[in-house]
């Protein structure tokens, strides 16, 4: 029997039908399209089997494959090392193309080259295309073509960009739904991906605050941001659909988007930042890097109530509220002079909503290494940030129950610790 000639769609980081762009394209072929999700092991073998990400991907994708089921289709979902998929796919139908949207980390641009060499010594043609960002790569740039590495005026020429062309072009791919490739493939349990369901959930997003975002966004007893990080990540939501609505509500809010994209841009030109400061100054900076003090950071007993709400919200909920992300990012690296990648590696594991090019932008502007960062002799005091922004100690006390019994001794006092940080940072930097 002849094998069947088929388009597919890979989904990977776009886990929508609503405005996708690589499945609008891929659903105008004029084959049918198989829908496909692939459980890479080379990064499910370095998650624990509890992993709330993968969970949260296998909801998503239990969605997806409901609505492709009531059009007569269904999601073609397959778990094993990438290239090994591909191969035995190309075996079994006759794929004449292959659409999906591109991703640019690292990891994925090397993946996508391997698979994309594989597919075109099949004569197989593929396609790829944006769809994460609203500008990507090497659109927004300098007059000199270089990277912007400082976001005010990124965000200028961004703004200028999108309004020049607002709102951007939403794709509707519902004309072509007919052309899925009508089948009945077996939905896996999670069990069946080798993983467990996890206590941890994404919780909706919420726009509903989206209104009056630059008056309450900086206070985590509010709880009044979005909580679009992790639909972001894993593109349960459409950027062009959020931003062409963001731009009519909220210039701050719009802003947030704007430095997801920034930290997109400078991972893409500078992709050692992943393990390298951006400020290679900073290279000699001695880090104490104490074990025990660590450990006390993780588990949000440091005696710092800020520090301690943060690091306690993010083990029990993988989220963490930005403002508390600063502080708790700043007291690692300065208090504690401990190197901001064993932070990041931290967030990485434990986040929800991680995600590579943010952590990373992020981290290094708390630690001061990185583009555009905080000053190194800005260290936050965590005490007036508690009364700042928690000033009824409302966040707190609820990530903190025995707050009220008396709070234990902070473990070092932060005048030294400031004074501390000055000083080596001082000394450290590469004159
Ligand atoms: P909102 O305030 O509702 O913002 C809306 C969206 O704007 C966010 O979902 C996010 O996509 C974007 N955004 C907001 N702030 C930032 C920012 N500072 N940098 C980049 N994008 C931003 N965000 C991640 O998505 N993944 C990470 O791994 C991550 N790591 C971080 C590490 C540190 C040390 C710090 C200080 C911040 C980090 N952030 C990260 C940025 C920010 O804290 C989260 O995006 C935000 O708290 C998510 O909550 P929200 O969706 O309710 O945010």
């Amino acid at each position: 029997m002849s094998k069947s000639e088929i388009t597919f769609f890979w989904f990977r980081r776009d886990l929508r039908i609503e405005d996708n762009v690589g499945l609008f394209h891929a659903l105008e072929s004029k084959y049918q399209v198989i829908p496909l999700f692939i459980f890479d092991e080379a990064i499910l073998d370095n998650l624990p089997k509890n992993d709330a990400r993968v969970g949260f991907i296998h909801d998503s994708l239990s969605k997806i494959d409901t609505r492709l089921k009531e059009l007569g289709s269904s999601l073609l979902v397959k778990k094993g090392k990438t290239l090994e998929v591909w191969k035995q796919l190309l075996q079994e139908f006759d794929v004449k193309e292959v659409f999906y949207n591109k991703d640019y980390e690292p990891y994925a641009i090397k993946r996508d080259l391997v698979i994309s060499e594989l597919l075109e010594a099949n004569n197989t043609k593929s396609f790829s295309y944006k769809d994460q960002v609203i500008f990507e790569e090497n659109e927004i740039t300098k007059a000199d073509g270089l990277s912007y590495t400082v976001y005010t005026p990124y965000k200028n020429k961004w703004l200028e960009k999108y309004k020049s062309m607002a709102p951007v072009q939403e794709y509707d791919a519902s004309e072509n739904f007919s052309n899925f490739y009508k089948n009945n493939f077996t939905f896996p349990t999670l069990d069946q991906i080798g993983f467990k369901e996890s206590a941890i959930k994404v919780i909706p997003h919420n726009l509903k605050n989206v209104a009056n975002y630059h008056e309450t966004r900086n206070f985590p007893a509010l709880d009044s941001t979005t909580h679009l990080s992790p639909h972001l990540r894993f593109g349960t939501v459409s950027i062009r659909k959020l931003v062409n609505w963001a731009a009519k509500k909220n210039e701050v809010f719009l802003s947030e988007l704007i430095w997801r994209e920034f930290f997109m841009q400078i991972l893409f030109s500078f992709p050692k930042v992943v393990s390298h400061n951006f400020k290679s100054a900073y290279d000699g900076i001695q880090w104490r890097n104490d074990d025990e003090d660590f450990k006390r950071w993780c588990s949000g007993t440091t005696g710092y109530p800020m520090v301690d709400a943060g690091m306690r919200e993010l083990n029990e909920t993988g989220y963490m509220h930005n403002r508390v992300r600063m502080v708790v990012a700043s007291f690692l690296c300065k208090h504690l002079l401990i190197n901001w990648q064993w932070g990041e590696a931290y967030f990485a594991q434990k986040l929800l909503d991680f995600e590579l090019s943010s952590n990373v932008g992020n981290w290094q502007w708390a630690a001061g290494t990185g583009c555009d960062a905080a000053p190194y002799f800005r260290v936050f005091n965590p005490e007036i940030q508690l009364q700042k922004f928690d000033e009824k100690g409302i966040y707190i006390r609820k990530w903190i129950p025995e707050f009220n019994l008396g709070y234990g001794q902070p473990m070092v006092d932060h005048a030294f610790a400031r004074d501390r940080a000055i000083a080596t940072y001082k000394e450290g930097i590469l004159k």
